[in-house]
């Protein structure tokens, strides 16, 4: 479980809008998702035999909830895996309850 909150937007805002559109085929092949404080990680099947292994740390800044993705793939950071990553993490998140 994790505090940790955000939104389509701001994973646009982190990456770019590119990146997350590429993402969206990934998304399916994120796998081992999971939260440790403010740290998403998981395993994202790509082009190579071995899945990439991402992890994103998220931080509060004075600018708000801020992003940082490290990925095993030639790219290594702010990457498609990083945003597949994210939208699942995004769409597999627990929402809200009401009167928490
Ligand atoms: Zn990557």
């Amino acid at each position: 479980m994790s505090s940790v909150f955000y939104d389509q937007a701001q994973i646009a805002h982190w990456l770019d809008s590119r990146t997350v559109a590429r993402a969206r085929d990934y998304v399916h092949a994120v796998s081992k998702l999971r939260w440790q404080d403010n740290v998403l990680s998981g395993e994202v099947q790509g082009t190579a035999r071995r899945p990439y292994t991402v992890d994103v740390q998220f931080y509060d800044t004075a600018d708000g909830l801020w992003a940082e993705s490290e990925c095993s793939c030639p790219v290594g950071y702010d990457c498609k895996h990083a945003a597949a990553l994210l939208i699942a993490g995004l769409e597999r998140m627990p929402k809200p309850q009401p009167g928490l």
